[in-house]
């Protein structure tokens, strides 16, 4: 049987000849696939307390890199500082706690990093690749139209094709705008996902020329993510499936400003949605973990139900995350893709 390498691949003409010099990518990736540690991550924003959904998906991403052997660091993701919830950070970390999900190492806060992403925004201007977007929000409803499937916004290029000059005024006579990354024409991205399998991106068809720098100053969290997994030497990527889309646009992110680092392994886990079908919210708070806690839920059954809801139990029953790394496999998440519709009461009745 042939086995599909992980990974993903950038097939453009210029950049497979620049691969070609150093030897076949596939080849070259596979081999540095099995000799590398593995080194995954737990990123969550502190918007507010982890819900059931938060836990579901850190408990896979644990337990994809503890099930090789690997180390599991711990990225507070708060740029977007309007919407970080102070304190929110420390609750978050004792949830992980209480769950029983450990990291390596000391946790990496990305507030604290900002020269980093200022660097990475400095790269892209010298060489060309990002443009001020002065539309409005008003402007981008009215000309784009969302992806049906997760309600990403393609950006119709319209400030892409205004004059240096132009540009130059605007920004003189102190117009906001955003800083937009420049995405190639007629190139692909594919994401070879562990459980959903291959997926092809035409850049500037399916993801167009998203925003890295925000009209507040603020970075993206497209850029953000790329900077921080590459530096961080990150080989593990495992979150919901809402995300294939901002992998390819991240697969392409790195490879065009760290194109020495590894590609990292991705594996997209099924979301957790309600009764009718609409992914878990912050703001329902039956679902939130402090809620959980103060009803007297014990973490064991938050586990085994989450562990159970991945496709690797047979029914909910209580489990520490230390007892499942020798059962955790993508095949068995792989079995059913369907999103899992949480039932709360199931955690009271275990
Ligand atoms: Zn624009």
């Amino acid at each position: 049987m042939a086995v599909e390498p992980e990974g993903s691949a950038v097939s453009r003409p210029d950049v497979a000849q620049a691969m070609q010099s150093h030897g076949s990518p596939t080849s070259s990736w596979c081999l540095r696939a099995a000799e590398r540690p593995v080194i995954g991550r737990l990123a969550p924003s502190p918007t507010g307390r982890l819900h059931i959904g938060n836990a579901y998906a850190a408990l896979a991403a644990w337990l994809s890199a503890r099930s090789r052997g690997g180390r599991v660091i711990l990225r507070i993701e708060d740029i977007d500082g309007p919407r970080t919830v102070p304190g929110a950070d420390g609750l978050i970390m004792d949830d992980y706690r209480w769950l029983g999900l450990d990291w390596d190492g000391d946790p990496v806060w990305q507030s604290r990093r900002l020269p980093l992403y200022e660097r990475a925004m400095d790269d892209l201007a010298s060489r060309g690749l990002i443009y001020p977007c002065f539309c409005s929000r008003a402007d981008l409803r009215a000309a784009s139209a969302p992806h049906d499937e997760d309600g990403f916004l393609i950006y119709p290029g319209t400030c892409r094709r205004l004059s240096d000059a132009e540009r130059r005024s605007r920004i003189k006579r102190g117009d906001r705008h955003s800083w937009r990354l420049a995405m190639p024409v007629h190139a692909c991205v594919e994401v070879r996902d562990r459980i959903y399998g291959l997926h092809g991106y035409d850049l500037a068809r399916d993801c167009g020329d998203v925003v890295l720098r925000r009209s507040d100053g603020l970075f993206a969290y497209q850029l953000a993510v790329t900077v921080d997994d590459a530096a961080q030497g990150v080989t593990d990527i495992v979150r919901g499936r809402d995300l294939l889309r901002s992998s390819a646009i991240q697969v392409w992110l790195r490879h065009v400003l760290f194109p020495q680092a590894p590609e990292p392994s991705f594996a997209h886990v099924p979301i957790l949605t309600d009764a009718r079908g609409t992914r878990l919210a912050k703001r329902d708070k039956a679902i939130d973990l402090g809620q959980l806690r103060e009803g007297g839920v014990r973490p064991e059954n938050v586990v085994g139900y989450c562990a159970w809801l991945l496709g690797l139990l047979d029914g909910p029953r209580p489990m520490k995350p230390a007892d499942l790394v020798g059962m955790y496999d993508d095949a068995l998440v792989r079995r059913d893709v369907h999103d899992r519709v949480a039932d709360m009461s199931v955690l009271f009745r275990m």
